[in-house]
Order: structure tokens, then sequence, then C-alpha cells
């Protein structure tokens, strides 16, 4: 009993000692705390009386094992409480010998860890579940995917992960503020627990992004596109009804993307990434679809990606520089000319915008760019002031409708002028319908500092190809048209187009704005349009765009 005794007794751990025969001769107050069983009780008994029902036989029989050979065990184990109430305790147990290694006595002391367990509870949930919705986070998924593919492979049965992502949710979200765009996010994850079936998971990556892992598919490929197409359709339906937030009735929809797997070799990332790929698709498509993975897709992006790379440099490398085309009047004397883009592409060579504008947009790559575009056109002006052939001639610069949306959009341009010195009045401002599709009001009166607080021109591009309304071009407040390359290049031979011709120009004239033609290839082309009234003049026939010191070397053959 001496070396018993020697072990502190009275402690915050509950402490039970017994004989040989685990019979208990001592328990301590915390004993009697935790377990609800007073000493008088308690003593006599064997530690059986605390037995949860929640361990098996060979889980004791381990225990004891433990304790034979090692003479100590410890671990977390279920008991029950006086109450009927069952919890988790650490517990240790170390036998006591005496001189000759007999086993005279068990002491074992343990922690009630209920509280423990709940904090790990709540960090796992936080560790695999998303807080807001309450839905599988990342963590989660790749783990079910992983036995997922592991048993698909097994079964030969198809599966398929399926990217959504919300349509223009981050405008929601910026307009009526983070409190609605929560509320719609946990109204989507609900949606999509009810569009899927059981055995299906839904979890959420973060952001508006969720994935849907369909399992048990049919092992027949088309079977298997056909179940996935049904599964995304019915999705879509669901995720396109109205949602109620706050006091409003919200509508909005989903675009998703695909990917079917049955190989157990596919990796986790992969079919995460090409179910992405996807989703942007699906997006490009005009969104509220769903798109299928195709491996030509892959390359598409990774070329895009390698693009947006280059582009980002680009600007650093000063690899832009802009080709000037000239534009004539009537008697073919030149005006000016429009500035256009080019990129000088260290290993491509020079690349055209076509190729890179719409990245640049996407990428909202166009700010800096267009800024640059405009400081150069702006130095171009200011050096020409001193070329009696140069001097007085515009030029016109494209404006994308990003750059025009964007809030600096006329301190830039103010600044560009100011820094050059050149005259607004001979810069050209060339704009497209686009600009006016959202926020009309705004891109108005954007249009009207710009012409009259600045004096710079403003030209509208590619005409009569957009939505063009005669409404909205009454109260622009533009100095120029440009008829559309398409409308000329028939002219002399369709009369649709003779006639859209005539309606521009008969509209510049009421409007009080110039008619400038664009894409004049021939001779045909300009006496038509000579014929018909037309201002102005740009187009192969009267010069390719150049680099502007061919432009300067060239001037104009009659000024
Ligand atoms: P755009 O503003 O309509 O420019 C006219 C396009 O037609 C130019 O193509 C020009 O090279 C081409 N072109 C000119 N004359 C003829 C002709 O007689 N026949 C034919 N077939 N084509 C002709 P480019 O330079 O490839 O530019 C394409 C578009 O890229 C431009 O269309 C403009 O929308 C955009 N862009 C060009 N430079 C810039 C820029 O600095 N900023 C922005 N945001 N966009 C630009
Ligand atoms: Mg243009
Ligand atoms: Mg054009």
């Amino acid at each position: 009993m001496m070396r018993v005794a020697a072990i502190a007794f009275e402690t915050q751990e509950g402490m039970v000692v017994t004989d040989a025969q685990s019979r208990i001769l001592r328990v301590n107050e915390a004993f009697t705390r935790v377990t609800g069983y007073s000493a008088e009780e308690a003593v006599g008994k064997t530690p059986a009386l605390l037995k949860s029902g929640r361990h098996d036989d060979s889980f004791y029989q381990d225990m004891w094992n433990t304790l034979q050979a090692q003479g100590r065990w410890q671990g977390e184990i279920w008991n029950r409480r006086k109450s009927g109430e069952i919890y988790p305790e650490w517990l240790s147990i170390s036998a006591v010998q005496d001189s000759e290694g007999r086993t005279t006595h068990f002491v074992s002391s343990f922690l009630d860890i209920t509280q423990r367990k709940e904090a790990e509870e709540q960090i796992q949930f936080l560790a695999y579940y998303d807080p807001l919705t309450h839905l599988p986070n990342r963590r989660l998924l790749n783990e079910r995917l992983r036995k997922v593919l592991a048993s698909s492979g097994r079964h030969q049965r198809y599966g398929a992960l399926l990217f959504i992502d919300i349509d223009n949710f981050k405008t929601l979200n910026d307009t009526m503020g983070h409190a609605i765009g929560d509320s719609l996010l946990i109204q989507v994850a609900q949606r999509l627990r009810l569009s899927v079936r059981a055995g299906d998971s839904v979890a959420r990556l973060g952001g508006d992004e969720f994935v849907v892992l369909l399992e048990d598919l049919s092992p027949n490929i088309h079977e298997a596109i056909a179940q996935i197409r049904q599964a995304a359709q019915h999705m879509l339906e669901m995720l396109g009804e109205p949602y109620a937030l706050g006091e409003i009735s919200h509508h909005c929809t989903a675009s998703i993307g695909a990917v079917p797997f049955r190989d157990a070799g596919e990796s986790i990332e992969g079919l995460l990434k090409s179910a992405d790929m996807a989703m942007y698709k699906a997006k490009e498509s005009g969104k509220n679809a769903m798109r299928f993975f195709d491996p030509a897709m892959q390359t598409e992006i990774e070329q895009r990606a390698a693009l947006e790379r280059d582009l980002r440099q680009a600007l650093l490398l000063g690899e832009f520089t802009l080709y000037l085309q000239p534009q004539v009047d009537r008697h073919g004397r030149r005006l000016g000319a429009e500035a256009l883009i080019r990129w000088q592409h260290p290993q491509r060579g020079l690349i055209l915008p076509g190729e890179f504008i719409s990245l640049a947009e996407d990428t909202r790559l166009i700010l800096p760019i267009g800024q640059w575009v405009l400081s150069e056109a702006c130095r171009l002006l200011a050096a020409w002031r001193h070329d009696p052939a140069l001097a007085g001639q515009s030029l016109a610069v494209n404006v994308s409708a990003v750059q025009f949306r964007d809030s600096a959009f006329l301190d830039n341009v103010a600044q560009a002028l100011a820094e050059s010195g050149a005259s607004p009045e001979l810069l050209k401002l060339e704009i497209t319908e686009s600009v006016l599709l959202e926020n009309t009001g705004e891109a108005i009166t954007r249009m009207r500092a710009l012409k009259d607080e600045l004096g710079v021109g403003l030209s509208l591009d590619d005409f009569g190809t957009g939505y063009s309304s005669l409404s909205y071009l009454k109260q622009l407040p533009l100095d120029q048209v440009k008829l559309d390359r398409s409308f000329v290049r028939d002219i002399d031979s369709n009369p649709n187009d003779a006639a859209i011709a005539d309606a521009v120009i008969a509209l510049g004239r009421a409007f009080k704005l110039t008619v400038i033609a664009e894409g004049v290839e021939n001779e045909h082309q300009r006496d038509a349009l000579l014929a018909r009234g037309c201002d102005a003049f740009q187009g192969y026939f009267f010069g390719r765009p150049v680099s502007s010191d061919a432009f300067a070397a060239s001037k104009a053959p009659d000024a």
C-alpha cells in the first residue's frame, strides 16, 4: 500500500485503485464527481461498473493484454455515468508490482474529455465543411472523390464531376452587399442538395463555385452522358427559379461544366480542372448552360493562359506599337489617321489586335494597354505639331467599352493630353455602341464631359453592326460615325448594303455628323460612296496601316 499511497491521490483527475483481481479498493473525489458513484457504491465492485457498451470484448481483451505485457495502458474510452450518460475519458492504467514482480494493484487515472471531444468535433467540422452553407468543402470532396475513383474503377460504372458557377454572382455581391450574396449562396446550396440523388455529393469550393459528384452512373458512356445531361438540366432548372433575397425576388442562372470519369488512374486535380474548363465554356456560350469537357479545350485554355502571361509582360517590355492608317477627304487629301495597335511579339512576330484585345478586356489588362495607346497617340500628335506636313492632322484612337466605363477614364484622357501638350481637338476617340449597352445615361454624361470639358472628338465605330438605335444617336454628342466595312464591301453590287449606306449618310447629315467609310479597298467602292455623299474614307485603297515613322515619311502627297 505504501507504493500506492506514493501516487498523489487528490487531483483533478479521477482515480481508482484496485487489487490484482480488479476489485476497487479506493476512489477519489474526482471519481465521484465524474462518474456519479460514491466511494461506498464503488468499493468492492470492478471497473466494469462503468462499462458503456460502446466497446466490444476484444477492446477490453487488448487492454488487458497490454497491461499484462507492459504494465501500462492508456487511451480513449467511453464510459457510463451513474446517470446513464455516456462520456469519453482519457484513461491511464498502471500495474503496481511487488519486489518479486507480481502485480499487486492497478492504479487508474482518468480525465473527462467531453468538452475536448466537442471542440475536436467542431474543429473537424470546420476542417471538412463550409461554415456558410454546411456543405462539404474542398478537402472533404477530395476524400470522397478519392474513394469514388477507387470504386468506379472496380465497378466499371461511370461517375461524373460537375462544376457549377453562379452567373454574374460578383455583380450581385458588389451591388446588393455580402449579406444578400450569402443568402443566395445558402439557397443555391439547398437547391443543389435537393436536386441530386441521396448518394451524390454536393460541395462548395469557395465563392460561388459548387461541385456535384454523381456516382453509380451507367457503365455505358452514352447512357452515362445522357444521365449527366439530365441531372445538369434539372439543376439548371432548379437554380433558375426565383430567389427570395430580403424584400426582393431575384432571378439568376448558373453555368455547369461536366466531366465523366471511370478510370481509377484519373487525378483528382485533373478532373476538377477539366470540369472547370468546361464550365468556362458554358459561360462563354452565353451562360445558363452546361458543357462537357473535351480535350481540345485543354489546348485552347493553355494557349490562352500563355497569351495572358505574355500580354502582362508586353507592356513592361515595350512590345506594343501603334500603326497608323490614313483617313482622307472627298478629294483624297489626308485628314489624319486611325491608330491601330500592334504587338511585336518576340517569338510570334507582329500580332494583330483581333488576337489579344478580347483577352485583354476579359483580364482588364485593356486598362493599362488603353492608357498606353492614349499617351502614345498624344505623344505623336504633339510631335506632329513641329512638322508642317503633319501639323493639324487628327489621330483617331480606339477605346474599348471596358476602358470607357472605367471611372478613371476621363482623368486618364486629360492626363495624356496634359503630359504631351497635344491639342485635344485633334484627338478623336472611337467608341462602339457597346459602351451604351449598360448604363446608357452615364455613358452619355461621360461622352459630354469628354467633348465639353476636354474638347476631344468622338466617333462611333463599326456603325450599323450593333444595336444601333436612332433614339440614342440623337442624344449622343458625336462628331462622326464610321460606316462599317461590311456595308462598304458590296456597296456597288448589293442594293441592301447601298441602301444602308444611303441611310447612314442621310442620318449623318440630319444630325450634323461627318460620315467616314471604313474598309474602302477599291475605286468602285470609293466612287459609289462619293456618289452618295460620303464625307471621308479609310481603307487599303488609300493606304494600309503602317508604322508611325513610315506614316510620317510618306506624308500627304498634296499637303
Ligand atoms: P476597327 O477600329 O474597326 O479598325 C479597322 C480594322 O480594319 C483594322 O484592323 C484595319 O487594319 C482593318 N482595315 C483597314 N482598312 C481595311 C480594308 O480596306 N480592308 C480590310 N479588310 N480591312 C481593313 P486591325 O488593325 O486588325 O484592328 C482590328 C480591331 O481591333 C479594330 O477595328 C479595333 O476595334 C481594335 N483595335 C485596334 N487597335 C486598338 C486599340 O488600340 N485599342 C482597342 N481597344 N482596340 C483596338
Ligand atoms: Mg476603329
Ligand atoms: Mg471599325
